[in-house]
């Protein structure tokens, strides 16, 4: 008999939502996620999105359930606030923790990133993006010329490695390689003491590779969409390649893994 699924982490974009498609969501994907809710599963969602612009998809695309907990910009981890509202609260000390050591390696990697920073200047269109005076991440103008600034990076990375990044389609952001989205669904279920074999995880690009591989989640999905890397981690690790694209290839993987 397989494993019951008592924790979903479902990626957002291109996962459960379809920006180009009508409907957006698929309508069984979200009952079947509302249904195991009901009987004791927890659903979070695990994205690059930071909490306000999740916040913000929740409403724009009409959600009709809501997360347990979101797990945010590919590694904060967050519960609803314990004092009311709708509100969202930092889950431990993992977001303090995760702060700690990204101020500590954006000092360290200060070399590595002027050096990618000045070869997007000469070499690329790509847009720099920065929080507050900090280089957060670049924009590309299209995949092609981020494969070539990702090409870049992981050379210059080799000196610092614990510098690393996560790329969704033409966004990247630099990160502490300690951290990522899977990274975060193992913090969220060490807190609520869900094993690895209960958890099921589902993505369609290279930033959900961490929660794939089947480290953090034994029950790997990724819907008919999913980038070619992610479809191979996904089959690697024992898991469930969609048929169907976004939230109908999640439904079927969901299925797939309770029936
Ligand atoms: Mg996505």
């Amino acid at each position: 008999m397989r494993p019951k699924i008592r924790l979903l982490s479902t990626d957002f974009d291109g996962t459960l939502v379809a920006h180009d498609e009508d409907p957006v969501l698929d309508p069984d994907c979200m009952q079947l996620i509302g249904q195991l809710q009901q009987t004791g599963a927890a659903w979070a969602i695990n994205t690059g999105r930071s909490v306000e612009l999740l916040e913000s998809g929740l409403l724009d695309f009409e959600f009709p359930i809501h997360p347990d907990f979101i797990l945010t910009s590919e590694r904060e981890v967050f519960r609803p606030a314990q004092n009311g509202g709708r509100k969202w609260e930092a889950f431990g000390d993992w977001n303090d923790r995760c702060a700690r050591a990204h101020v500590e390696l954006f000092m360290s990697a200060e070399p590595v990133l002027a050096e990618i920073v000045d070869f997007i200047n000469q070499n690329t269109n790509a847009r720099i993006l920065y929080l507050g005076e900090r280089v957060e991440g670049i924009v590309a103008q299209n995949e092609e010329e981020m494969d070539r600034i990702t090409r870049f990076i992981d050379k210059a990375r080799q000196r610092q490695p614990q510098f690393n990044y996560q790329r969704n389609t033409v966004y990247l952001r630099f990160c502490h390689a300690d951290y990522h989205k899977g990274a975060a669904l193992g913090e969220l279920a060490r807190l609520i003491q869900i094993p690895r074999e209960q958890i099921f995880a589902a993505g369609d690009h290279h930033n959900d590779l961490s929660m794939l591989d089947g480290r953090f989640a034994a029950m790997p999905a990724c819907p008919a969409n999913a980038i070619d890397e992610v479809k191979q981690a996904v089959r690697a690790a024992g898991g469930y390649v969609g048929i169907r694209e976004y939230g109908a290839g999640v439904y079927d993987a969901l299925l797939h893994f309770t029936k």
